[in-house]
């Protein structure tokens, strides 16, 4: 009877210590806020799915996602800038195909009902410089950006930098640990832009999240591979999009896509959050 106990009691310990050895799911990463950072209607859907949907509308989000880590807050992605909220028709685009933008809360007002202060964000990263994404960057002045090179110095046809020089910047080339301890990983995805990239993240209990960036704009696009006309690389996205695809088999991870209203509809938003 002692022997079978203590062989249980060694058997308790083997599975204790092969448990502490696992890679800690979420080491420090605790929580997952979905902010409203923007919706809109896109004119004529097939910028997007060239040859598909042709001349119809849809409606789009826009997402900021703010992540709650023991060592501090990052920000994944600004949205529209706060002052489209002011503006009563909206932010109407030159051309009637691309997306006519509102701001019906500012991101201001969603931090602060969470105590959140803009000087409490470590880290902020964006998926690419595009301005439904870079739209508040400079309400974080102090922040750290996180992009890839390629995006930061990508040529701007306004012919001034894509960031203020002085904001404070880590240049990325590639993949990037945010934490150091794989709860948060950026994961380079150019082809939508130069230097896009999207966000793996590992959390305690939701499991495994891969945040889409513009590397793909809604469901049916992932599923096709469809690649707007406007993308910087077509090849590139379609690589990029397989790179994701391997990621999410091999974390069992969730793809949330940033512009998709029906998946969005369906998650919960900000003050709820993910853990
Ligand atoms: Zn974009």
């Amino acid at each position: 009877m002692k022997k079978i106990a203590l062989f249980a009691a060694t058997l308790c310990a083997v599975a204790l210590t092969v448990f502490a050895g696992k890679p800690a799911h979420a080491a420090g990463l605790e929580r997952l806020y979905i902010l409203n950072c923007g919706e809109g209607t896109a004119g004529d859907i097939s910028r997007w799915s060239p040859g598909v949907n042709v001349g119809k509308s849809m409606p789009f989000v826009d997402n900021c996602y703010l992540l709650k880590h023991s060592s501090g807050w990052m920000m994944w992605d600004t949205g529209l800038t706060d002052a489209i909220a002011a503006m009563p028709d909206g932010q109407k685009p030159a051309d009637p195909k691309a997306t006519h933008w509102y701001r019906p809360k500012t991101l201001a007002s969603q931090l602060d009902a969470l105590g959140v202060k803009a000087s409490d964000i470590k880290f902020v990263a964006v998926s690419h410089t595009h301005p439904d994404h870079v739209g508040n960057v400079e309400m974080f002045p102090q922040s750290m950006l996180l992009v890839q090179k390629a995006e930061y110095e990508w040529p701007n046809p306004l012919g001034v930098g894509r960031f203020k020089p002085e904001h404070p910047v880590t240049k990325l080339e590639g993949d990037k640990d945010v934490f150091g301890d794989g709860s948060v990983t950026i994961i380079s995805t150019p082809g939508h832009t130069p230097g896009h990239q999207s966000l793996l993240v590992r959390l305690p209990k939701t499991g495994a999240l891969l945040l889409s960036g513009d590397a793909v704009h809604f469901k049916s696009n992932w599923d096709n591979r469809g690649v707007p006309v406007g993308n910087t690389g077509q090849d590139q996205t379609k690589a990029s999009m397989q790179k994701m695809a391997d990621i999410m088999a091999k974390e069992k991870a969730t793809l949330w896509i940033n512009h998709d209203k029906a998946q969005r509809d369906s998650l919960k938003m900000s003050p709820e959050f993910y853990e």
